[in-house]
Protein backbone atom coordinates (compact mmCIF):
# COMPACT_ATOMS: atom_id res chain seq x y z
CA UNK A 1 0.00 0.00 0.00
CA UNK A 2 3.09 2.62 1.12
CA UNK A 3 4.30 1.72 -2.94
CA UNK A 4 1.31 2.28 -4.27
CA UNK A 5 0.29 5.97 -2.10
CA UNK A 6 3.88 6.64 -2.97
CA UNK A 7 3.95 6.10 -6.38
CA UNK A 8 0.31 7.90 -7.01
CA UNK A 9 1.96 10.87 -4.94
CA UNK A 10 5.18 11.08 -6.99
CA UNK A 11 4.32 10.18 -10.45
CA UNK A 12 7.15 9.39 -11.54
CA UNK A 13 8.87 8.73 -15.57
CA UNK A 14 11.07 6.42 -14.54
CA UNK A 15 12.04 4.04 -11.63
CA UNK A 16 15.05 2.03 -10.56
CA UNK A 17 14.25 -1.17 -8.76
CA UNK A 18 18.03 -1.51 -6.83
CA UNK A 19 16.26 -2.80 -3.68
CA UNK A 20 16.87 -6.17 -2.87
CA UNK A 21 18.07 -8.44 -0.20
CA UNK A 22 21.49 -9.10 -2.29
CA UNK A 23 24.27 -10.88 -0.51
CA UNK A 24 23.76 -14.84 -1.78
CA UNK A 25 25.24 -16.38 1.15
CA UNK A 26 22.98 -14.41 3.32
CA UNK A 27 20.27 -16.02 1.06
CA UNK A 28 20.89 -19.46 2.69
CA UNK A 29 20.15 -18.32 5.87
CA UNK A 30 16.89 -16.40 5.11
CA UNK A 31 15.64 -17.33 1.69
CA UNK A 32 11.83 -16.68 2.73
CA UNK A 33 12.95 -13.13 3.23
CA UNK A 34 14.99 -13.19 -0.17
CA UNK A 35 12.10 -14.15 -2.02
CA UNK A 36 9.90 -11.48 -0.68
CA UNK A 37 11.88 -8.73 -1.70
CA UNK A 38 13.72 -9.82 -4.40
CA UNK A 39 10.65 -11.51 -5.94
CA UNK A 40 7.39 -10.17 -4.95
CA UNK A 41 8.86 -6.75 -4.82
CA UNK A 42 9.17 -6.84 -8.08
CA UNK A 43 5.48 -7.28 -8.35
CA UNK A 44 4.75 -5.00 -6.30
CA UNK A 45 6.38 -2.07 -7.90
CA UNK A 46 4.80 -3.40 -11.06
CA UNK A 47 0.99 -3.11 -9.82
CA UNK A 48 1.75 -0.03 -7.88
CA UNK A 49 2.69 1.56 -11.64
CA UNK A 50 -0.48 -0.27 -13.08
CA UNK A 51 -2.84 0.65 -9.85
CA UNK A 52 -1.62 4.28 -10.59
CA UNK A 53 -2.60 3.90 -14.41
CA UNK A 54 1.00 4.96 -14.85
CA UNK A 55 1.54 2.20 -17.21
CA UNK A 56 1.94 4.03 -20.46
CA UNK A 57 4.40 7.19 -19.28
CA UNK A 58 6.32 5.42 -16.01
CA UNK A 59 9.44 3.18 -17.53
CA UNK A 60 10.86 0.81 -14.82
CA UNK A 61 14.28 -0.60 -14.72
CA UNK A 62 14.92 -3.68 -12.73
CA UNK A 63 18.23 -4.52 -11.16
CA UNK A 64 18.61 -8.39 -12.96
CA UNK A 65 21.57 -10.36 -12.29
CA UNK A 66 24.45 -12.74 -13.50
CA UNK A 67 23.54 -14.69 -10.95
CA UNK A 68 20.80 -16.03 -12.85
CA UNK A 69 23.16 -18.05 -14.78
CA UNK A 70 24.62 -19.64 -11.88
CA UNK A 71 25.89 -23.07 -12.68
CA UNK A 72 26.69 -22.04 -16.49
CA UNK A 73 25.30 -23.68 -19.47
CA UNK A 74 27.67 -21.76 -21.40
CA UNK A 75 30.87 -18.97 -21.54
CA UNK A 76 30.48 -16.31 -21.90
CA UNK A 77 27.32 -15.08 -21.28
CA UNK A 78 25.12 -13.01 -23.32
CA UNK A 79 21.27 -12.22 -23.28
CA UNK A 80 20.23 -15.52 -24.78
CA UNK A 81 22.41 -18.12 -22.37
CA UNK A 82 19.76 -20.15 -20.70
CA UNK A 83 19.71 -19.35 -16.79
CA UNK A 84 20.40 -22.44 -13.87
CA UNK A 85 20.15 -20.00 -10.90
CA UNK A 86 22.28 -21.65 -7.72
CA UNK A 87 21.13 -20.10 -4.71
CA UNK A 88 18.10 -19.00 -3.17
CA UNK A 89 18.87 -15.20 -4.05
CA UNK A 90 19.13 -16.32 -7.75
CA UNK A 91 15.65 -17.95 -7.43
CA UNK A 92 14.41 -15.23 -6.46
CA UNK A 93 15.42 -12.67 -8.78
CA UNK A 94 14.76 -15.00 -11.99
CA UNK A 95 10.92 -14.11 -10.79
CA UNK A 96 11.73 -10.51 -11.12
CA UNK A 97 13.17 -11.03 -14.58
CA UNK A 98 10.39 -13.11 -15.63
CA UNK A 99 7.61 -11.34 -13.84
CA UNK A 100 9.31 -7.81 -15.94
CA UNK A 101 8.86 -9.51 -19.07
CA UNK A 102 5.69 -10.43 -18.47
CA UNK A 103 4.29 -7.31 -18.14
CA UNK A 104 6.10 -5.82 -20.56
CA UNK A 105 4.12 -8.16 -23.22
CA UNK A 106 0.97 -8.68 -21.56
CA UNK A 107 0.20 -4.80 -20.73
CA UNK A 108 2.64 -3.09 -23.14
CA UNK A 109 5.07 -1.53 -20.44
CA UNK A 110 8.11 -0.47 -20.90
CA UNK A 111 9.83 -2.22 -18.02
CA UNK A 112 13.60 -3.74 -19.12
CA UNK A 113 16.09 -6.20 -16.83
CA UNK A 114 19.89 -4.83 -16.50
CA UNK A 115 21.80 -8.50 -15.90
CA UNK A 116 24.53 -6.89 -14.34
CA UNK A 117 27.83 -8.68 -13.79
CA UNK A 118 29.30 -7.97 -10.19
CA UNK A 119 29.91 -4.19 -9.70
CA UNK A 120 31.94 -3.22 -7.02
CA UNK A 121 33.31 0.28 -5.97
CA UNK A 122 33.99 1.95 -2.25
CA UNK A 123 31.06 1.59 -1.44
CA UNK A 124 30.38 -2.16 -1.54
CA UNK A 125 29.01 -3.42 1.18
CA UNK A 126 32.01 -5.08 3.74
CA UNK A 127 31.02 -9.00 3.38
CA UNK A 128 31.16 -9.53 -0.35
CA UNK A 129 34.44 -10.28 -1.40
CA UNK A 130 36.50 -7.31 -3.07
CA UNK A 131 35.70 -5.18 -0.56
CA UNK A 132 36.11 -7.29 2.27
CA UNK A 133 39.62 -8.19 0.84
CA UNK A 134 40.37 -4.19 -0.17
CA UNK A 135 39.66 -3.23 3.89
CA UNK A 136 41.89 -6.18 4.97
CA UNK A 137 44.89 -5.15 2.93
CA UNK A 138 44.42 -1.75 4.09
CA UNK A 139 44.08 -2.63 7.35
CA UNK A 140 47.49 -5.16 7.45
CA UNK A 141 49.09 -2.94 5.87
CA UNK A 142 48.62 -0.48 8.68
CA UNK A 143 49.31 -3.08 11.32
CA UNK A 144 45.63 -3.38 12.42
CA UNK A 145 44.82 -7.07 11.25
CA UNK A 146 47.12 -10.35 11.02
CA UNK A 147 45.50 -12.04 8.60
CA UNK A 148 42.72 -12.38 6.26
CA UNK A 149 40.22 -15.46 5.99
CA UNK A 150 38.37 -16.09 2.65
CA UNK A 151 36.52 -18.96 0.89
CA UNK A 152 36.65 -20.59 -2.70
CA UNK A 153 40.02 -18.42 -3.92
CA UNK A 154 39.50 -20.13 -7.52
CA UNK A 155 35.63 -18.73 -8.07
CA UNK A 156 35.45 -16.37 -11.40
CA UNK A 157 33.87 -13.31 -11.68
CA UNK A 158 33.47 -10.56 -13.84
CA UNK A 159 34.02 -7.37 -11.90
CA UNK A 160 32.99 -4.11 -12.98
CA UNK A 161 33.14 -0.55 -11.65
CA UNK A 162 29.38 0.46 -10.07
CA UNK A 163 29.62 4.08 -11.24
CA UNK A 164 29.91 3.04 -15.33
CA UNK A 165 27.20 0.55 -14.55
CA UNK A 166 24.77 2.93 -13.55
CA UNK A 167 25.71 5.01 -16.33
CA UNK A 168 24.20 2.46 -18.15
CA UNK A 169 21.28 1.56 -16.21
CA UNK A 170 20.20 5.16 -17.18
CA UNK A 171 20.73 4.35 -20.69
CA UNK A 172 18.49 1.12 -20.69
CA UNK A 173 16.02 3.44 -19.64
CA UNK A 174 16.54 5.70 -22.79
CA UNK A 175 15.94 3.77 -25.16
CA UNK A 176 13.16 3.39 -28.03
CA UNK A 177 11.99 -0.06 -27.09
CA UNK A 178 11.91 -1.61 -23.51
CA UNK A 179 14.57 -4.89 -23.94
CA UNK A 180 16.96 -6.69 -21.68
CA UNK A 181 20.68 -6.08 -21.51
CA UNK A 182 23.57 -8.14 -20.34
CA UNK A 183 26.13 -5.64 -18.50
CA UNK A 184 29.45 -6.74 -17.99
CA UNK A 185 33.06 -5.83 -19.30
CA UNK A 186 33.81 -9.14 -20.81
CA UNK A 187 36.96 -10.21 -18.40
CA UNK A 188 37.41 -12.78 -15.82
CA UNK A 189 39.50 -12.59 -12.87
CA UNK A 190 40.01 -14.89 -10.03
CA UNK A 191 39.41 -14.31 -6.23
CA UNK A 192 43.08 -15.26 -5.71
CA UNK A 193 43.91 -12.61 -8.54
CA UNK A 194 42.14 -10.06 -6.76
CA UNK A 195 44.03 -10.44 -3.74
CA UNK A 196 46.74 -10.09 -5.80
CA UNK A 197 46.26 -6.67 -7.17
CA UNK A 198 45.17 -5.30 -3.92
CA UNK A 199 47.88 -6.68 -1.66
CA UNK A 200 50.10 -5.18 -4.09
CA UNK A 201 48.30 -1.86 -3.98
CA UNK A 202 48.33 -1.51 -0.29
CA UNK A 203 52.39 -2.65 -0.46
CA UNK A 204 52.21 -6.13 -0.29
CA UNK A 205 52.91 -8.66 -2.36
CA UNK A 206 51.93 -12.18 -2.03
CA UNK A 207 52.92 -15.63 -3.57
CA UNK A 208 50.01 -18.56 -3.40
CA UNK A 209 51.03 -21.90 -2.06
CA UNK A 210 48.90 -24.80 -1.42
CA UNK A 211 45.31 -26.06 -2.70
CA UNK A 212 42.15 -25.85 -1.50
CA UNK A 213 41.52 -25.26 1.74
CA UNK A 214 45.30 -25.25 2.42
CA UNK A 215 46.23 -22.75 0.23
CA UNK A 216 47.94 -19.88 1.67
CA UNK A 217 48.96 -16.14 0.50
CA UNK A 218 52.43 -15.75 1.84
CA UNK A 219 54.12 -11.88 1.71
CA UNK A 220 57.10 -12.35 -0.59
CA UNK A 221 58.02 -8.30 -1.09
CA UNK A 222 56.53 -5.57 1.03
CA UNK A 223 57.28 -4.18 4.76
CA UNK A 224 59.80 -5.82 6.43
CA UNK A 225 57.85 -7.00 9.27
CA UNK A 226 55.39 -8.50 7.24
CA UNK A 227 57.88 -10.53 4.63
CA UNK A 228 57.73 -14.57 5.38
CA UNK A 229 54.15 -14.44 6.86
CA UNK A 230 50.99 -16.20 5.78
CA UNK A 231 48.46 -13.24 5.29
CA UNK A 232 45.54 -15.28 3.47
CA UNK A 233 44.60 -18.26 4.63
CA UNK A 234 41.10 -21.05 3.22
CA UNK A 235 38.29 -21.51 6.02
CA UNK A 236 35.55 -23.44 5.09
CA UNK A 237 33.11 -20.71 7.01
CA UNK A 238 33.19 -18.95 3.76
CA UNK A 239 32.10 -22.01 1.32
CA UNK A 240 28.64 -21.89 0.21
CA UNK A 241 26.15 -24.45 -0.02
CA UNK A 242 26.20 -24.53 -3.57
CA UNK A 243 28.82 -21.48 -5.60
CA UNK A 244 28.42 -20.07 -8.82
CA UNK A 245 32.11 -20.50 -9.90
CA UNK A 246 32.46 -18.96 -14.00
CA UNK A 247 30.58 -15.41 -14.33
CA UNK A 248 31.79 -14.06 -17.44
CA UNK A 249 29.90 -11.49 -18.95
CA UNK A 250 29.67 -10.77 -22.85
CA UNK A 251 28.44 -7.15 -23.31
CA UNK A 252 28.26 -6.55 -27.03
CA UNK A 253 24.69 -5.39 -27.11
CA UNK A 254 25.06 -3.16 -24.93
CA UNK A 255 28.34 -2.55 -26.91
CA UNK A 256 26.55 -1.50 -29.87
CA UNK A 257 22.79 -0.66 -28.96
CA UNK A 258 23.78 1.69 -26.18
CA UNK A 259 27.18 2.66 -27.12
CA UNK A 260 28.71 1.85 -23.82
CA UNK A 261 32.13 1.25 -23.10
CA UNK A 262 32.42 -1.88 -21.05
CA UNK A 263 36.22 -0.97 -20.72
CA UNK A 264 36.12 2.25 -19.13
CA UNK A 265 37.94 1.21 -15.80
CA UNK A 266 39.54 -1.38 -15.84
CA UNK A 267 40.28 -4.08 -13.47
CA UNK A 268 43.31 -2.25 -12.53
CA UNK A 269 41.69 0.52 -12.06
CA UNK A 270 38.72 -0.36 -9.86
CA UNK A 271 41.40 -2.36 -7.46
CA UNK A 272 43.20 0.59 -7.34
CA UNK A 273 39.96 3.01 -6.26
CA UNK A 274 38.64 0.70 -3.40
CA UNK A 275 42.31 0.17 -2.37
CA UNK A 276 43.13 3.78 -2.11
CA UNK A 277 39.84 4.15 -0.74
CA UNK A 278 40.12 2.14 1.96
CA UNK A 279 43.60 2.46 2.89
CA UNK A 280 42.21 6.56 3.76
CA UNK A 281 39.90 5.09 6.06
CA UNK A 282 41.51 2.52 7.50
CA UNK A 283 44.33 6.27 8.55
CA UNK A 284 41.85 8.31 9.33
CA UNK A 285 40.21 5.42 11.82
CA UNK A 286 43.64 5.28 13.42
CA UNK A 287 43.41 9.20 13.54
CA UNK A 288 40.15 8.90 15.38
CA UNK A 289 40.46 6.98 17.91
CA UNK A 290 43.95 8.36 18.89
CA UNK A 291 42.47 11.63 19.09
CA UNK A 292 39.64 10.08 21.30
CA UNK A 293 42.51 8.12 23.77
CA UNK A 294 44.80 11.91 24.20
CA UNK A 295 40.65 13.57 25.06
CA UNK A 296 39.95 11.01 27.15
CA UNK A 297 43.18 11.68 28.82
CA UNK A 298 43.14 15.39 28.69
CA UNK A 299 39.45 15.10 30.36
CA UNK A 300 40.59 13.25 33.27
CA UNK A 301 43.61 15.09 33.73
CA UNK A 302 40.85 18.47 33.78
CA UNK A 303 43.42 20.19 30.67
CA UNK A 304 40.33 20.34 28.67
CA UNK A 305 36.80 20.90 30.21
P1 LIG B 1 28.45 -12.69 -5.42
O1 LIG B 1 29.06 -12.96 -6.74
O2 LIG B 1 27.26 -11.78 -5.49
O3 LIG B 1 28.16 -13.91 -4.62
O4 LIG B 1 29.56 -11.78 -4.65
P2 LIG B 1 30.58 -12.13 -3.48
O5 LIG B 1 31.58 -11.03 -3.47
O6 LIG B 1 29.84 -12.36 -2.19
O7 LIG B 1 31.25 -13.51 -3.91
C1 LIG B 1 31.98 -13.66 -5.10
C2 LIG B 1 32.68 -15.01 -5.11
O8 LIG B 1 33.75 -14.97 -4.17
C3 LIG B 1 31.80 -16.20 -4.72
O9 LIG B 1 32.03 -17.27 -5.62
C4 LIG B 1 32.29 -16.57 -3.34
O10 LIG B 1 32.17 -17.97 -3.05
C5 LIG B 1 33.77 -16.17 -3.44
N1 LIG B 1 34.39 -15.94 -2.13
C6 LIG B 1 35.55 -16.49 -1.69
N2 LIG B 1 35.83 -16.10 -0.45
C7 LIG B 1 34.81 -15.27 -0.07
C8 LIG B 1 34.55 -14.56 1.15
O11 LIG B 1 35.30 -14.60 2.12
N3 LIG B 1 33.41 -13.79 1.17
C9 LIG B 1 32.56 -13.72 0.09
N4 LIG B 1 31.49 -12.92 0.18
N5 LIG B 1 32.78 -14.41 -1.05
C10 LIG B 1 33.90 -15.18 -1.13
Amino acid sequence: MSLVKLVGKVQPTEIYNLAAQSHVQVSFDAPEFTADVDAVGVLRILEAVRTNHLEKTCKIYQASTSELYGKVEEVPQNENTPFHPYSPYAVAKLYGYWIIKEYREAYDMFCCSGILFNHESERRGETFVTRKITLAAARIAQGKQDKLYLGNLSSLRDWGYAKDYVECMWLILQQEKPEDFVIATGVQHSVREFAYHAFKAAGMELKFEGEGIDEKGICVAGPANLVGKTLIEVSEDFYRPTDVVNLWGDPTKAREHLGWNPQKTSFEQLVAIMVKHDMEKVAAEHVASVMRTNLAEYLEKGVVK
